[in-house]
């Protein structure tokens, strides 16, 4: 079996964002959504950091879906629009989606962005993998984990392009992988551990 995953090793990450806009890049993801972003813990806004001046500290934290092992999303798909892949990918169907958004309430880590309105994109960015299905007003979207790539044996772009290479991907049933000695060795943590979605993401320092 395959068990895709990625760690992230928030000690490295600088908060520069390329994974967010490497994936909105590849992934065409249209203006105002972000399928990756890059939060920093206790606090509200992008950038925020915590403490009072001049003793403040920023913990960046990149977040995407999880592709839960249990996935709260796919629990409450009508439709089975949501599904767990044969690779561990927790995948979306767009043409059995619905939209009716009852995803976007179960993710407990808020990794759904839904197309209100016919996705608009700036013009000239069309230049994502082309075989990333564009995805059509009222259906819902996610991270994929560059599905597309990975089939193919590429790693995701977040991971390719991350400039503090802060990002592991990897085969969580190889024990062999980067990300399985990680799973093995490091002091791992996984976000939101007490709702029982057991993450396939993992963090560590
Ligand atoms: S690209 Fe790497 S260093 Fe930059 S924000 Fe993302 S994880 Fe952090
Ligand atoms: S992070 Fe959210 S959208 Fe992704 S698999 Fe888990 S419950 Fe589903």
């Amino acid at each position: 079996m395959t068990k895709l995953a990625i760690a992230v090793n928030v000690g490295r990450c600088v908060g520069c964002h390329t994974c967010s806009i490497s994936c909105k890049m590849s992934n065409n993801v249209p203006d105002g959504m972000l399928w990756n972003r890059v939060l920093t813990e206790n606090s509200e806004v992008i950038d925020g950091a915590v403490g009072v001046y001049p003793a403040l500290s920023r913990d960046y934290l990149p977040l995407a879906c999880q592709h839960c092992e249990n996935p709260a999303c796919q629990k409450v798909c009508p439709t089975g629009a949501t599904y767990k892949d044969g690779k561990g990918r927790v995948e979306i169907d767009y043409d059995k989606c619905i939209g009716c958004r009852m995803c976007m309430a179960a993710c407990p880590y808020n990794a759904r962005v839904f197309n209100w309105t016919e996705p608009v994109r700036s013009a000239g960015s069309n230049y994502g993998e082309a075989d990333v299905p564009v995805r059509p007003k009222g259906v819902m979207e996610k991270c994929t984990l560059c599905s597309e790539r990975t089939d193919r044996g590429d790693a995701p772009m977040c991971v390719t392009c991350c400039p503090a290479r802060a990002r592991v991907y990897g085969d969580l049933d190889d024990p062999d992988s980067e990300i399985s000695k990680i799973a093995r060795e490091k002091n791992v943590r996984i976000l939101l551990e007490e709702m029982g979605t057991s993450p396939q993401v993992f963090y560590f320092e």
